[in-house]
């Protein structure tokens, strides 16, 4: 709590003077007044007006081992103290950047052995587009420039990121870039119909075939997908839709860009969202929980394949970034895989997930407005519906989920709505104790949301 109620009143004046937000709408926000968060313990964040909230989001899905590490303080001091900066062009590098590279190796799939290291998701997303299409120009196939996304689809806010990403708002804000294409996600619950899940899974990967045979394989650079969509809702593909994608890719010479940015380190209950569903790509971009969001730092894994034309063929690539393999961040990094592999965090992510559905599923499951609770590992969603038995959508797209998470946060949860989808996300480190308050709170505000709007 800030010591003096003055200094919260003011730190909103001057915030609203001086700091724009990103995807923030600032009308509103000076209306409502900007929330100050003061400090964060656990799974716990605490704001200026002393309230004690319950993260459910980790932040941006991304505080993986909890706030108030001070194994992370520590790291990030130690280095600091060493070697705070020093660039990784022209020829030199530092430890823990190399350490970094090495365990990254380690613990990715099979042939992922070479990393490339940026600050931001979207930093990694460009990057591996970029090398997508310098890949197949150093191959003699320069016409391999047309990224492949899917609606609903967040690989960031750089130009290349929302471009290849498929969120209408920011196509219609920031420009669409050409040679980006997109298809049919595989969302089962808003768009498969009358199909099974399996089969609509097979039906969503057909769906990207179609576009590489309209477009023509010898135009398509790459495939992007996050194995689970994040920010589109949790949409948790079908099983039979990755192995399908991987024959496709693979048939049709298009590479395969695996974007791990959110379900990355442990999330899904495997180290990465390709272990859990068998995804083989070419390149995954990496961030968030690769620090547990303490510092930025984010990475692209080139597999061997792809490596072994960038190192031997393409000569100088023209790409890279001042803080690419920033010594500190690469060393809080290194110490936060130790926490999760110590702490057993990606098991625990599963174990939990389980409890955590199996206890909304209880709370919340017969409520008229609660269509589907869906997660892997300790990523999930609480789809909110019009219509139990159609699973139809509201009138109103988004109104009711915003009402949602308005009680969400009045009542001390973090939860975030994407139009109307309740998404949830806490940090891996959430006890059993931890989980059933956040159910009575998801409970409370899902009962006040029905009083609301029924
Ligand atoms: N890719 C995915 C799958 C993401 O979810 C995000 C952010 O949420 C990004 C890329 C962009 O990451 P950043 O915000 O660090 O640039």
């Amino acid at each position: 709590m800030l010591d003096d109620i003055n200094a919260a009143a003011t730190l909103q004046a001057l915030d609203a003077a001086y700091h724009f937000h990103p995807f923030t709408d600032h009308k509103d926000l000076h209306a409502r007044g900007v929330k100050v968060i003061t400090s964060a313990e656990g799974v716990f964040l605490h704001d200026d007006k002393g309230n004690k909230i319950l993260d459910g989001m980790a932040g941006l899905w991304c505080v993986a081992a909890g706030y108030g590490r001070q194994e992370l303080v520590e790291a990030a001091a130690t280095q600091m103290a060493k070697l705070p900066y020093y660039n990784t062009f022209f020829k030199t590098t530092n430890e823990p950047a190399v350490r970094l590279a090495q365990r990254l190796a380690q613990i990715t799939p099979e042939g992922l052995n070479h990393a490339f290291f940026a600050c931001s998701g979207s930093e990694a997303v460009d990057s591996a587009l970029r090398t997508a299409r310098v890949y197949w120009q150093t191959k003699g196939k320069p016409n391999k420039k047309i990224i492949i996304g899917r609606e609903y689809g967040y690989h960031g806010s750089t130009t290349l990121g929302a471009s290849a990403g498929g969120m209408a708002d920011m196509h219609r804000q920031a420009g669409d870039m050409p040679n980006f294409a997109h298809v049919l996600p595989p969302y089962w619950y808003g768009k498969g119909g009358q199909m099974s899940p399996e089969e609509f899974g097979i039906y969503a990967a057909r769906e990207v075939e179609k576009k590489i045979h309209e477009l023509g394989a010898e135009n398509v650079a790459a495939f992007i997908g996050e194995p689970i969509q994040g920010a589109g809702g949790v949409l948790i593909p079908p099983e039979t839709y990755w192995p399908e994608i991987n024959r496709i890719c693979k048939e049709n010479d298009i590479l395969l860009i695996a974007d791990e940015v959110i379900c990355g380190f442990g999330r899904t209950g495997k180290m990465f969202g390709s272990d859990y569903f068998g995804i083989k790509p070419d390149m995954m971009t990496m961030a968030k929980g690769i620090t547990s969001g303490y510092v930025p730092l984010s990475a692209v894994m080139l597999h061997d394949r792809v490596a072994e034309v960038m190192i031997n063929d393409a000569g100088e690539y023209y790409h890279g970034f001042t803080y690419s393999g920033h010594p500190v961040s690469c060393a809080v990094a290194l110490k936060n895989l130790e926490l999760i592999e110590n702490e057993g965090l990606v098991a625990a992510a599963e174990a939990k997930g389980h409890i955590l559905r199996a206890k909304l599923a209880e709370a919340v499951g017969d409520s008229p407005l609660v269509g589907e609770i869906r997660g892997v590992g300790l990523i999930g969603a609480i789809e909110l519906t019009a219509d139990k038995r159609t699973r139809k959508g509201f009138a109103k797209k988004g109104r009711t989920g915003t009402i949602c998470r308005d009680l969400f946060i009045e009542n001390g949860l973090i939860m975030r709505a994407v139009g109307d989808t309740m998404v949830f996300a806490p940090p891996l480190t959430i006890t059993e104790s931890e989980i059933d308050t956040m159910v009575a709170l998801a409970k409370k505000s899902i009962d006040q949301t029905y009083e609301n709007v029924k």
